[in-house]
Formats: structure tokens, sequence, C-alpha cells
């Protein structure tokens, strides 16, 4: 797979040949020493283990950080990919493609947005993009609220929604609210997730400027925090007096990983009205890059031609993938057994409880398990016993399994967080 090596680097002016180094990466990923090549194993439904380039095996519960749902290699997943690369890979948005016609139709019907017009991207942070843009066209507004520990995407508008200081402190002054009482020209106003009254309050002070209010029904790169239902409530009824939307960014946790399609109805039901807005990207393409942004029909209106648009958004050969990702989801009823994940593996910690796990959070096939400081030790251990894990703030270990995995996978994560901590205390 390997392109061929040009004949020297005196081609791009270059005095000699000169090696380059192994990695030509950005350094802006911890490197892991893992060189990933193929799923593991042929299965039927999609393997749960990878191999890499020096033949090792690993149970993925990485998964591309949530996106390779069906696991590896799903069978039917490729063959969609492929007959659609075979027909029409590329399509402007300016021309409607069957592939596409077919997921707005297949996501409207599964979504909590009523009577949603669709926009497609390529990624999660774009679709925050697309949300935002809409929330301030549609209302006209000026201010977005967001919450502690949430994770709305890397590109320097969604990177002000983004709680890590971390990611934000270098690009603060693109996005960003001022200090102290400028509140004419704040854009986003950072709130305490889960906090009712400190949301009621910015209501109280700025209701008539809040364009919308962000929220993640399960925050994923916080460590795995669900919404409880009553602050989910509140700020339905809080936007809905006030005039403003309510958006659920479920770029992580929709698609199905709640065991539902959307992580808001798993959350509230049909105890409110739904959000105004969602957005969905990772488990949307089984794989394949995509996100899109739904919004209620009135809303999505205030995008006229030209107000947004992306290349790639919406392409036949992402739009095929999505497709095949939901037939194949409903086929193998993989919603039931996301959902079962989270109680298997809490079930599993009751029978063979580890004394460093200080909590295990989480909803369905979206699981953190807090070890504390040595998380990102235990990552490492972890990985050196043929287990794929993320950790979110050196603290949680994240598990975004593909939906069917079950009793067995969570039983060996287990044991291999045991051992790792056991490593690490070695
Ligand atoms: N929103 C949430 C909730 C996410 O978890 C992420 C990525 O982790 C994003 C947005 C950004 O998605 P992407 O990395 O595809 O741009």
């Amino acid at each position: 797979m390997n392109p061929p090596p040009v004949a020297s680097n005196a081609r791009r002016g270059h005095s000699g040949p000169m090696a380059p180094p192994e990695d030509l990466r950005w350094p802006t990923y911890r490197p892991t020493g893992i060189t990933l090549e193929a799923a593991a194993d042929e299965h039927p439904n999609g393997s749960l283990y990878v191999r890499a380039e020096d033949g090792r095996r690993y149970l993925d519960a990485v998964t591309g950080i949530g996106c390779a749902v069906l696991g590896h290699g799903h069978p039917a997943w490729a063959r969609a990919v492929a007959d659609q690369a075979a027909r029409l890979a590329s399509a402007s948005g300016t021309y409607i493609t069957a592939p596409r016609r077919a997921l707005e139709r297949a996501l409207v019907e599964r979504t909590a947005v009523p009577d949603a017009r669709v926009f497609f991207a390529n990624s999660g942070t774009e679709a925050t993009e697309a949300a935002v843009k809409l929330a301030l066209r549609a209302t006209g507004r000026s201010i977005v609220v967001a919450f502690d520990g949430a994770f709305h995407g890397r590109t320097l508008g969604a990177l002000g929604l983004t709680a890590s200081p971390a990611y934000r402190a270098p690009y603060l002054r693109c996005m960003d609210e001022p200090p102290d009482d400028r509140f004419a020209d704040v854009k986003v106003l950072h709130l305490p997730f889960g906090d009712e009254a400190a949301l009621t309050r910015a209501f109280e002070t700025h209701g008539d400027r809040i364009a919308m209010v962000v929220v993640e029904p399960v925050q994923g790169e916080a460590g795995i925090r669900p919404a409880s239902p009553s602050f989910l409530i509140r700020a339905r009824e809080l936007t809905r007096r006030a005039g403003a939307l309510l958006g659920m960014d479920e770029v992580q946790c929709g698609f199905g990983r709640t065991g539902h399609w959307s992580a808001w109805t798993a959350i509230v039901g049909d105890r409110a009205d739904p959000p105004d807005v969602t957005w969905l990207a990772k488990a949307l393409g089984g794989g394949f890059p995509i996100g899109a942004c739904l919004a209620r029909a009135d809303l999505a209106a205030a995008m006229t031609p030209g107000s947004h648009g992306s290349t790639f958004g919406g392409n036949p050969l992402a739009c095929a993938a999505a497709l095949a990702t939901i037939e194949i989801i409903e086929r193998e009823g993989l919603l039931a057994s996301a959902g079962a994940q989270f109680d298997t593996l809490r079930a599993i910690a009751a029978e063979h409880p580890i004394e460093a796990v200080r909590e295990i959070r989480g909803a369905g096939a979206m699981i953190g398990i807090d070890v504390g400081e040595r998380g990102a030790a235990i990552g490492a251990a972890m990985r050196a016993r043929g287990v794929l894990v993320t950790v979110c703030h050196r603290t949680t270990v994240r598990l975004l399994l593909p939906y069917r995995a079950g009793r067995d996978e969570l039983a060996t994560i287990w044991r291999a967080l045991g051992d790792g901590l056991a490593d690490a205390d070695g």
C-alpha cells in the first residue's frame, strides 16, 4: 500500500539523499509505538480485534475514538462502500444523490429533533460549526452557552465552546468570553456542567441574548459524564421560555451508543420537548468520515444559499457508508447490545472488584473507569496486555467498544485493567 519512494530528495531541492524520520506525523499525539494494519480476523459481523504490523493482536476499545462501531472489516459495510465507490464517489452538495437522500431520511426518522433538515459535514467539529452558525442566524442573538468539561471540537469556532484550557489556551482570543462586564461582546458563556441554578441565573441575566445552549448529553472527553434528566429538562424549559435554541452535541454519545439512536431520548425520553438542533459524527459512518447537523425546518430556513457549505460534505461514498451502518445496526440488533455494555461491566466489577477503581460511569457502550492519577500508566499497561483504550484527563480509562462487544470482551478488559494496575503498582 506504500507509495513508491521518490528517486532522490534532490528532486525536491535538497542537496542529496536524506533519510526521513520513521514517523512523519506532526507531534500532536502521544506516540504509542503501535502501527495498526488490519482487522485481526475475518468475522461475518466485523472483527473486535485489530492486528498491528508486528503481528500483535489487540482488543480494540478505542475504535478510532468511537467510530468503528461495527468492528473492523464488516463485510456488508465494506461491500456497500466498495459498490458506491465503483458507482459514484463524489458529488457537490448542489446535487442530490440517492445515498444522500436516503441518509437524510434515515437520520430525520431516527434523531430526536422534529421535522428536521440536514446539513452534512465530514467531522464532529464541522458539525458544531454548522450548529453555531445556524443558531446565530436563526435567532439573531450573540451568546452561546457551553459547559465545563465540554468538548465540541478543535476548529477555531468550536474551540470557543470546548472547555479544556489545554486545547483552548493558545487560541483564546479567537472566540472567547471577555473579562468582567463587557457582556455586550460575549460570544460563549461557560457554566458548570449540570448546574441548574447557574443556568437559571444565566437566563435571568442574559436570557434575551442567548442564541443556544449546547450540551453533550453524555460528556465524552470529560471522562464519560452523563447529564442528569433534570438538568436537560431544565435546559429545555429555560431555552423554550427565552426563545433560545437547545442544541445537543451527540458526536460521541449519539447514533446508538447509549442503546438508543439519540442520547437525548435515552436520558430524557418523552419527559420534555425534544431539542431544536442536534449533531453527529464518529459512529455515523461506521468508520468513514462524515458529520451531520439536524435542525428544525423553520430554523434551517435561516441557512440561505451561500451561508454555509462543504466540498466533501454529504458525498455519496460517506452517505453509503452511513446508510450501511444504520442497516447493519438494525439488522444485527446492535442497539440492544450497545445499551447493555455499561450494566454488564458493572456486574463484572461487582463480581471481581478492583480496589483502585474509584468509579465507573457511563451509558451503554460509552464507559469511563476512574482509576485516579495513574490513568496514563494504566493505559500503557493495558496496551502491553493486548487491549487498546484511551485515557481521559490521566484518570479515566475510556471504553468506546464496537456495539456488538459483550461480556467476554468486557471481562477481558476488566482483567487487563486489574493486571495493568498491578503492573503500574509494581
Ligand atoms: N463533539 C464531541 C462531543 C466530541 O467528542 C468530538 C470529538 O471527540 C467532537 C465534537 C469533534 O469531533 P471531530 O474530532 O470529528 O472533529
